[in-house]
């Protein structure tokens, strides 16, 4: 028979795949013999069969009961025993964290009958009735769905009718009746005094809320697979609200918002564990609990030392104190921010614990991305309305809304501003450029969640009163109103009035060469990381630039070269009209003369880009698109050319245009007369062309330069194409006297220049992927339009996780890739490799591009020192 379920005993963390991380974490703290409840976990298996066939699996019960009595015996107490009953925890908890998405329900085990015991045992009978309607309130809420608010409504009006010290046990005794009333009128029956039949149906309700929409779309944003499924751990209740000797907490070995040394976290004294997940008391800081309970504390940072050592990482925990008792009731390797993931790193490598090497497989490209976003000018700051505490970093600055739907169908950037959030919100944050909450820590939900997702979060401002009734919060007499910007800091946590400047960030600031890399221990930690990234990574990293500033700014973020050069962009402005003339040329003489102008402006922009890039190369792609482009749109020109005949007036220029537009006007531009197309049916243009970059390079020279130019012809899909604009080319480089040797390549972004590669390669010194226009040729997607036109629907379905053109599609479009490189090499050994579009800045992209063998990667001069890593990383 399968197995199903696991004593914490039996596992260990290897095994997160089919106990969640919650579920080998709590094993792997039992085996290190940490104060772990005891209990045992659900496997993720169950769960997909349960999901599969809408049932348990056969026997599941059964497994649980065994599972159950082996905790009984070991505690010698029952689940269901009415003078000291064991009461149970029943917790979510997938392969991944997903943050108060999936379903907990607590104090499973009690009834009318257990109540009295618990009551009895505890010694106190307030404790045992306000257990007893959390579980009411929980179940319902989670098992059937009953409106939250019903619950809540009767509880502040109990709590309103009390005095300071809060309900009695008799007013608690009494708010369990009416909540057993709202139970059973929205489930149409009671609430079940079976203890068994709670557990069962707490655990069906925890695979279900696998599929709850919130947990569907936080999976969706996390690139986190559907079919995965939760394990369930059960593990004997300990309680954190049995007095002030009690109390709960969440711990981080280390700062999660800036990585620095020494134990952090929240405690609240007599509370429960998801008080302070919910942030819905302001929690004290942990150095407080030291001066509580001095030796519970002593002990919880040992433990944590264990804990990091261990798994030589950030952890965090979730801890209990049940009357000077410490207990651990969860860990994992703990969320952080970009910054404090790049300070970690390093820390841990200084200290021993981890490689350089596996350094950089703790940060990831898209955290440096994030690290290089602009920060508030704080010299340009007002006085700050609030301050809470910065919980996610980021200058956010957007208009106030006070709900989720509001945030989620605005049009501008807003900051969705909240008392706490709950995992209802997230579409809200989301859609929000930052999220304030006047209540909770760094690890209330909002908190958690926004750093998950590299959103600007500040919590826990509670100087901020906040009426969404009203659509306003006040803080002192100040009064800010829906609609009003704000500007959040979420490094430190101040809330501003109004938009407050932004300014680089200082990992920017260093890559560009302006900071040194001692300025923080941020930047040092990023100097460090991205060293050892060069020092590694096989993969070159060019720039895709076509003016010299860029050049200047991808040479100075650490590009070995140009890999892609645009000529297209240099024909527009003051020089459309000489392109136009080029058009309506009419004879040899006429083109000439169009070309000759051309000429020395397209030499001199090459002149720049190769002294800004001296004695790397320099790939330089003869002009792409369409030639209509250049001219104006057929629309626009008809009008004119209309309203001047009306008049009765000559329309000039225009009317040759109109003649011209209507004649290359295609209902494709993108698959029409572009790339080597043109240089074969415009004669002289290629040629002009490289007659500029072979001139120019032959000046540097001249100058005392090292240029090192390369001559790239787009969109080739067929070897005859590449031979004639070749064999034409080297005609007119022969010509030009005092040029260095100039390589001739080709771009491959037709699948049939992929799939003739080896033809190809006979005729090119080197290949260059354009993976825009092979992702868009091999999808049949055209790539100005689909994003806007059915992208989100087939995201939304799964059809693919992140859109091809972010992220290389390497089953089909890679797949090209492979074929292509292994056959170019095959017919050209020496053949060089690489890729120019959009994807060789993306991380993902770029492990697979390390992985197929290309020599570079080339990417806009913002994404280098992204690729940089992201290639070091794919090394080791
Ligand atoms: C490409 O197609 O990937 C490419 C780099 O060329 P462009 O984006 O200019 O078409
Ligand atoms: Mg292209």
């Amino acid at each position: 028979m399968l197995k199903y379920v696991y004593d914490f005993f039996e596992g260990d963390r290897s095994r997160a795949d089919l106990l969640g991380g919650k579920g080998a974490n709590l094993a792997e703290m039992t085996r290190l013999g940490l104060p772990v409840p005891p209990g045992f976990t659900i496997s993720t298996a169950a769960c997909r069969a349960y999901l599969a066939q809408g049932a348990p699996p056969a026997g599941l019960f059964d497994e649980v009961n065994a599972h159950l009595r082996e905790v009984e015996a070991r505690l010698g107490r029952w689940l269901g025993d009415r003078h000291d009953p064991l009461l149970l925890a029943v917790r979510s908890g997938g392969r991944f964290s997903m943050p108060g998405m999936m379903e907990t329900i607590l104090d499973i085990g009690l009834n009318d009958a257990t109540v009295g015991g618990l009551a009895a045992h505890s010694g106190d009978e307030r404790f045992a009735w306000d257990s007893y309607r959390r579980l009411i309130q929980m179940f319902g809420r989670t098992v059937h769905g009953v409106p939250a608010e019903e619950f809540e409504r009767e509880l502040a009006a109990v709590r309103a009718a009390a005095g300071p010290g809060g309900p009695g046990a008799a007013a608690l005794r009494d708010l369990v009746e009416t909540y057993k009333k709202v139970y059973a009128h929205h489930v149409g029956h009671d609430f079940p005094q079976s203890p068994h039949e709670q557990l069962y149906l707490a655990i069906r309700s925890v695979f279900e809320s696998w599929n709850a929409d919130r947990a569907v779309l936080y999976r969706r944003r996390e690139h986190i697979p559907d079919d995965l499924g939760t394990a369930v751990n059960v593990m004997a209740m300990v309680f954190g609200n049995l007095g002030p000797d009690s109390g709960t907490g969440v711990a981080f070995t280390r700062d999660p918002a800036t990585g620095a040394p020494g134990v952090y976290g929240d405690y609240l004294p007599d509370a429960q564990g998801e008080d302070v997940v919910a942030g819905i008391r302001n929690t004290v800081g942990l150095p407080e609990l030291e001066r509580i309970d001095p030796v519970s504390f002593r002990r919880l940072t040992e433990i944590m030392r264990t804990l990091e050592r261990h798994y030589r990482d950030l952890c965090d925990v979730e801890f209990t104190i049940e009357r000077g008792k410490l207990w651990m009731l969860q860990t994992r390797v703990g969320k952080r921010t970009p910054a404090a993931a790049f300070v970690i790193a390093a820390q841990l490598v200084d200290e021993g614990l981890i490689s350089a090497d596996e350094a950089l497989h703790r940060v990831s490209g898209g955290q440096l991305a994030q690290l290089m976003f602009p920060g508030f000018d704080l010299d340009a700051a007002p006085v700050p309305l609030a301050t809470g505490v910065g919980a996610s970093p980021g200058a956010a600055v957007g208009r106030v809304v006070f709900d989720s739907a509001a945030a989620a169908a605005a049009t501008e950037p807003v900051i969705l501003v909240r008392r706490e959030t709950n995992p209802d919100d997230l579409p809200g944050m989301i859609a929000a450029q930052g999220v304030l909450t006047s209540r909770g820590g760094k690890t209330s939900h909002a908190a958690v969640v926004a750093r998950g997702m590299g959103r600007t979060c500040v919590c826990g401002a509670e100087a901020v009163r906040i009426d969404p009734e009203r659509g306003e919060f006040t803080v002192g007499d100040r009064v800010v109103r829906a609609g009003d910007v704000i500007s959040i800091d979420g490094s430190t946590g101040r809330v501003y009035a109004g938009s407050v400047p932004v300014r680089p960030s200082p990992v920017a600031r260093y890559l560009a060469g302006e900071l040194s890399p001692e300025a923080d221990p941020l930047v040092a930690a990023v100097h460090r990381l991205l060293g050892h990234a060069d020092a590694v990574r096989r993969l070159g990293v060019r720039a895709n630039a076509d003016t010299p500033a860029d050049a200047r700014r991808a040479r100075a973020f650490g590009a070995g070269g140009i890999g892609l050069c645009r000529t297209e962009h240099m024909f527009l402005g003051e020089r459309r009209e000489l392109v136009e003339r080029l058009i309506l040329a009419d004879g040899p003489a006429e083109r000439d003369a169009a070309l000759a102008a051309l000429l020395p402006l397209q030499r001199a922009d090459f002149v720049g880009i190769l002294a800004a890039m001296d004695g790397l190369p320099v790939t330089i792609r003869l002009i792409d698109p369409p030639l209509h482009e250049f001219l104006p749109p057929l629309h626009e020109l008809t009008a004119r050319v209309a309203r001047a005949e009306a008049l009765g007036e000559d329309p000039g220029r225009d009317g040759a245009l109109l003649v011209a537009v209507r004649r290359m006007h295609e209902a494709n531009p993108m698959l029409g007369l572009r790339g080597v197309r043109l240089g074969l049916v415009v004669p002289g243009l290629f040629a002009m062309q490289v007659r500029a970059v072979a001139e120019a390079a032959a000046q540097r020279r001249r100058d005392g330069g090292d240029p090192r130019p390369e001559i790239m012809v787009p969109l080739v899909g067929d070897v005859r194409e590449l031979t004639a604009v070749r064999v034409e080319a080297e005609q007119v480089l022969a010509g030009v006297e005092g040029a260095p040797e100039i390589p001739i390549g080709t771009m491959i972004e037709v699948p049939r220049a992929a799939l003739t590669a080896g033809e190809i390669a006979a005729e090119a010194r080197f290949f260059s992927f354009g993976t825009n226009d092979l992702t868009q040729t091999a999808w049949a997607f055209s790539r100005d339009d689909v994003e806007g036109a059915f992208f989100g629907a087939y995201l939304e379905r799964g059809i693919f996780p992140v859109s091809p053109f972010e992220s290389i599609d390497t089953a089909g479009v890679g797949r090209l890739v492979r074929l292509a490189v292994a056959e170019g090499r095959a017919a050209r050994p020496e053949l060089t490799v690489g890729v120019c579009g959009e994807h060789g800045g993306d991380p993902d992209s770029v492990e697979f591009f390390a992985e197929v063998g290309l020599d570079y990667v080339s990417c806009s001069p913002y994404r280098i020192p992204i690729a940089r890593l992201a290639a070091g990383r794919a090394a080791v």
